[in-house]
């Protein structure tokens, strides 16, 4: 049985109309799927995310 872990990001705040969502068997990859669609789909700099971001980011990848 394998797991697997989601972002949706339209559960972001400002971002409900937004269709984008990943997936991945890791915590890990999703975050770096997130970061990627941040960079591609909204134009934003995922390094410059602080801690509060990443803090509440990280309450919306969630095991499927
Ligand atoms: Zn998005």
């Amino acid at each position: 049985m394998s797991t697997a872990y989601s972002y949706a990001c339209k559960d972001c705040e400002g971002m409900e109309d937004c269709p984008g969502k990943v997936v991945a068997a890791t915590e890990d990859e999703v975050w770096k799927l997130m970061e990627l669609h941040a960079v591609v789909a909204h134009g934003e700099d995922p390094s410059s995310w602080d801690g509060e971001t990443r803090e509440y980011l990280k309450t919306l990848v969630t095991p499927e």
